[in-house]
């Protein structure tokens, strides 16, 4: 599956929107404010999307649970449906582009689309991808028992189960062979 590096950047960016969702109720949100959203919005690169207010934020938080729940979703048929419902609620206006040096590649978002539509169109169209190209299990959560963050498995042969971002895989190894040295000792 050919992956654009405009797609790779929506995947980074809806991965990362979904891991603000605070986990439980004991977890701060990650997008508390509109300052938080703004910095999100730069480390992303998400251009064109003015002044940010309460109602951007509100707007991307409501998005961000409906990604979540495409993270969620293991039959593909309902993961189509919840980007197909995102996307068309953001309205879109594909186009061509080579912005920036890089190859002919297509925006989705529409002129003037608010931060939320932006995000819905461009990571929803991404997402779609996926589906299309029968590979929507890529779409995955950390399978460590205190985490289920969402990632994008882009291995070879999908055998990714762990995110990175806390290092989970690595932690459960480091446990696994702790756990075989003191087998082998006792
Ligand atoms: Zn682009
Ligand atoms: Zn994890």
């Amino acid at each position: 599956m050919l992956i654009t590096h405009d797609t790779r950047c929506a995947l980074d960016t809806v991965v990362d929107l979904v891991n603000t969702a605070p986990e439980d109720d004991a977890t701060p949100d990650g997008l508390p404010d509109t300052v938080t959203l703004e910095d999100f919005v730069r480390n992303h690169e998400i251009s064109d999307v003015g002044i940010l207010s309460e109602f951007d934020l509100s707007a991307v938080r409501k998005i961000r649970g409906r990604f979540a729940a495409v993270f969620a979703e293991a039959d593909p048929r309902a993961a189509a449906r919840q980007i197909n419902e995102l996307v068309a609620a953001a309205g879109t206006t594909p186009r061509l582009t080579d912005h920036d040096g890089y190859d002919w590649h297509v925006h989705y978002f529409a002129p003037g689309a608010s931060v939320a539509d932006h995000l819905a169109a461009d990571c929803g169209m991404a997402l779609a991808f996926f589906v299309v190209a029968g590979e929507q299990e890529r779409l995955r959560r950390c399978e460590a028992p205190d985490c289920r963050r969402a990632f994008v498995d882009l291995s070879r042969n999908r055998s990714r189960r762990y995110c990175d971002s806390r290092t989970c895989g690595n932690r459960l190894h480091v446990a696994a062979y702790r756990a075989r040295r003191k087998e082998a000792a006792g």
